[in-house]
């Protein structure tokens, strides 16, 4: 997901005026006044839940503390990097030494410019392509293509490309001590309904979605954390694949019939609680199973 809602001007104004006023708190909250508290998932792992607005529209952040720094996942957009930070400060001592972007949309990355210098970024090769191509702020100076590993403070930290989905350059961010993984946008949604969302300006893919976290539950992760929405576990992770592969045969047997787009509209969203916001990758998802099914 990438779209944040545009509030009124009267409302923005507002809330200028109420983060002016606040002081310290100001400096520990995100532009739309919410507070960051991060919620702690083990000792050494907490994730900054994202809830503007109360639908999620802003990522997740992970954070990862080692006794020699701390690993960040995802840093939302541009205006949350001072918040970001205050709220990472509010739990340890440690400074943030990397973040790892789990794909290149700009809720996910839009601290980076912040961040570089000092901090190492690291994403997919794919993911720091569609940033330059789409001329985003701070692509990721690091990138590789099938798996990296950052070790730190005697902590492994594991960085694994699992094929498409959402994109073609989502990552799964494994943490073996920890038994948990932070899946961006592989794993979103709002008010614990999860919706797979395909970009197919950026290589993603529904038919290749399923299998993509097959790998992921090949890890038997015992805490999940998504891009956007509620953390959640391995079975948590399951019904969304489950989920994702039942679209993907539902559409795939609706456009096979020949049904027209807003029928297949109306059933994503009545059989399977999809966000009629989301159907924009509808267009995408008919292509892709259409030349599938000849
Ligand atoms: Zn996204």
């Amino acid at each position: 997901m990438r779209s944040r809602a545009k509030r009124p001007l009267t409302v923005r104004l507002a809330m200028a005026c109420l983060v002016f006023l606040a002081g310290w708190a100001a400096y520990t909250q995100t532009e739309s006044g919410a507070p960051l508290t991060p919620q702690r998932l083990q000792d050494d792992l907490y994730v900054i839940e994202g809830t503007t607005n109360g639908e999620n529209d802003v990522g997740n952040v992970t954070v990862y503390i080692t006794p020699e720094g701390v690993i960040l996942v995802d840093d939302r957009f541009a205006q949350d990097y001072r918040g970001v930070v205050a709220a990472v400060k509010a739990i340890t001592t440690q400074p943030i030494r990397y973040v790892i972007n789990t794909h290149h949309h700009g809720d996910h990355t839009g601290s980076n410019s912040q961040f570089l210098p000092a901090v190492e970024i690291i994403a997919h090769a794919n993911a720091r392509k569609h940033m330059t191509e789409n001329k985003m702020p701070g692509p990721p100076p690091i990138v590789f293509t099938d798996e990296t590993d950052v070790y730190l403070g005697g902590k492994q930290v594991r960085v694994i490309y699992n094929g498409r989905g959402h994109t073609d350059g989502d990552v799964a961010v494994y943490f073996p001590e920890a038994r948990a993984v932070a899946l961006g946008d592989l794993l979103a949604g709002t008010r614990g309904v999860t919706n797979p969302v395909v970009d197919y300006t950026s290589g993603g893919s529904i038919r290749a979605w399923p299998a993509t976290l097959d790998s992921v539950l090949a890890l038997n992760p015992d805490i999940v954390i998504p891009g956007h929405g509620r953390v959640t576990n391995g079975e948590g992770l399951r019904a969304h694949r489950n989920k994702v592969a039942a679209i993907e045969k539902r559409v795939s047997s609706l456009v096979h019939d020949g049904r027209p787009k807003d029928d297949i509209g109306k059933i994503l969203v009545t059989e399977f609680d999809y966000k009629p916001i989301n159907l924009r990758s509808l267009d995408g998802m008919m292509a892709e199973l259409s030349a599938a099914a000849r």
